[in-house]
């Protein structure tokens, strides 16, 4: 079978190519793959900068935003031939650490998880893959075009709740919610915030274009302005922050009203070195018991509630996010980031 293949940390080696079908064995699910979300973890992978391939081997098939069909799955694992599924990416680490033993291994504390398509497990970018039935997540039979978004959807379930959880510490009643970056896990976090009835602002730096139509369908307020003006303008009681661009992240650390919660959610890389106002920041979130959150990952229980969501939106709102799709084959073209893409989606039928 055909599959993504990359050598991490050596950048231009992503390419196509033979690898043995998976021997589905007793105990997993064999999965026709339908479609691979790319994200800017791939695109990291794809340029050398991020990932580890499985020990003893040089390549590590790319992919972990997955969308297949089972083709076999064995008795009493729960699923049948022709569910729709879509595989979690993370497992725990085999010590485990207290996290992982608990299931909640998207909080492990020793760093020695493994990820599928990430970090020393293959991933889902192939023609076929096979999955354990209890890291597999049935779908909607009504996702079948687009339940490649569960994966950035669960991680999104998985910030609003962080966000829950700290504001629960004492009372909270928010109303109003910042997303800052309109990318998919933006759009997303958005679509979960107006789904619980809260007044969402997304603010990117695109001024019109596909983005902004996005937020407009949901009934979000779209702004591209400056991020510290916006903030300002708005005191959000919740930032939700989804570009990983610094001097944004910043902004947003300093810009909710009191009680504030800020979710980090984007990957930035290091090196990049701003000046800031420290004094100010520490100040606001001293004298607002504000609370700044990092949130990466997702367990079971957020991909459930990322499945629900889904399965809630408009299908055509939720097929405006999939700006291209593109066959495997051609993958060098879904790996490049062109202005106007939401999410951008590899075919995998043969
Ligand atoms: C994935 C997460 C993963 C993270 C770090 C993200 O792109 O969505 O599942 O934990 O990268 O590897």
């Amino acid at each position: 079978m055909r599959a993504l293949t990359v050598v991490p940390l050596q950048p231009g080696s992503a390419e196509v190519r033979d690898v043995p079908d998976p021997q589905p064995g007793d105990e997993r699910l064999l999965v026709e793959g339908l479609a691979l979300g790319v994200c800017g973890t791939d695109r990291e992978i794809a340029a050398g900068e991020y990932g580890w391939a499985p020990p003893g081997r040089d390549r590590l098939v790319l992919g972990h935003e997955s969308l297949g069909r089972v083709r076999e799955a064995p008795a009493g694992s729960g699923f049948a031939p022709g569910d729709l599924v879509v595989g979690i990416v993370r497992r725990p680490d085999p010590r485990p650490c207290p996290a992982c033993a608990h299931g909640e291994f998207d909080m492990c504390r020793n760093g020695e998880y493994t990820e599928r398509g990430i970090k020393e497990l293959d991933g889902y970018g192939s023609q076929l893959w096979s999955v354990e039935p209890q890291f597999a997540v049935a779908l909607d039979a009504g996702l079948a075009e687009t339940g490649v978004l569960l994966e950035p959807a669960s991680v999104v379930a998985k910030a609003w709740e962080q966000v829950e959880r700290v504001g629960a510490r004492s009372y909270f009643a928010p109303e109003r919610v910042l997303v800052t970056g309109a990318g998919p896990i933006g759009l997303l976090a958005a679509l979960l915030g107006v789904q619980r009835g809260l007044d969402v602002h997304v603010l990117d730096r695109a001024e019109a274009g596909p983005k902004a139509r996005a937020a407009g369908a949901l009934g979000a307020t779209y702004h591209s302005g400056p991020v510290a003006e916006t903030t300002e303008r708005l005191r959000p009681d919740i930032i939700i922050e989804a570009t990983g661009a610094p001097p944004v992240v910043f902004d947003a650390i300093a810009g909710t009203a009191a009680y504030g919660v800020t979710c980090l959610t984007g990957v930035s890389s290091s090196g990049h070195r701003i000046p800031v106002d420290l004094g100010r920041a520490n100040r606001s979130l001293v004298l607002e018991n504000d609370v700044v959150v990092g949130s990466v990952n997702a367990n079971p229980r957020h991909y459930t509630a990322a499945a629900q969501a889904l399965a809630a939106a408009d299908p055509a709102w939720l097929e405006s996010l999939i700006t291209r799709r593109v066959p495997l084959e051609r993958f060098a073209e879904a790996l490049e980031s062109r202005p106007d893409d939401i999410k951008v989606v590899l075919t995998l039928g043969s």
